[in-house]
């Protein structure tokens, strides 16, 4: 039996690229304005600048800014406040996000989310998605004073689901953060890629991966049957 399921928040259970596409074509559109025009090549380079969260949107939106040549010297700063107030906004769940988590509440499985992250930033999204209410408990990095892949973080969400740290199953994007990280504290690990490409250098493999999240109710059941 697997009493606790642990989730990863950018890229498992919030749909961010596609969200932050979306508030970059808006804000863009609403703030900027100068020759760039093709607000779909503009997201894509945010996106890749911004490469998958690991880079600071404030560096993000000044490299932008360079790039489109403008002479507000105030316009990067300018988008990114906009951003730390407004990106949430736009913030969209991936389509079996609530159904998976209530399925497994049904199931009797505790659920927690382990983001790493500023708290302001993911509190928001995680409270705009209604997540709050669709989990146990949730820690973010900044907030806990740990982040994954440190054991440190695994350990404190298991204490506070009152499970065996390796009794849990952890869902995540990121082979480092997320699989490596729950994998050494001895969980099973469900890998949900999004688009990341694990690496060449790891000479493990998650427990299983999926490409949908509805996919880990039949791989759950599996595991409790065995
Ligand atoms: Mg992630």
């Amino acid at each position: 039996m697997i009493p606790a399921v642990m989730f990863d928040l950018d890229e498992t259970l919030f749909d961010r690229s596609s969200s932050l596409r979306i508030f970059i074509q808006q804000q863009f559109l609403r703030i900027a304005i100068g020759r760039f025009r093709n607000f779909n090549e503009l997201a894509d380079r945010f996106l890749q600048l911004d490469n998958r969260g690991r880079v600071s949107k404030r560096d993000v939106y000044r490299t932008i800014v360079d790039e489109i040549g403008s002479s507000n010297e105030h316009l990067a700063g300018d988008l990114f406040d906009d951003y730390e107030v407004n990106a949430w906004r736009y913030a969209r769940p991936f389509e079996d996000t609530r159904d998976t988590l209530l399925w497994l509440r049904n199931a009797g499985i505790k659920t927690a989310i382990v983001s790493n992250g500023q708290t302001h930033i993911q509190l928001r999204t995680l409270l705009a998605l209604n997540l709050d209410r669709l989990v146990d408990t949730y820690l973010i990095s900044e907030q806990e004073g740990c982040r994954k892949p440190d054991a440190a973080i695994f350990l404190k969400a298991a204490e506070r689901l009152s499970v065996k740290v390796e009794d849990c199953l952890f869902v995540g994007d990121s082979p480092e953060a997320d699989i490596l990280g729950a994998r050494s504290v001895g969980m099973r690990t469900v890998w949900f890629p999004n688009g990341a490409e694990w690496p060449h250098a790891y000479s493990f493999e998650p427990s299983a991966t999926i490409s949908r999240l509805q996919e880990l109710r039949p791989i759950i059941e599996h595991w409790h049957r065995a």
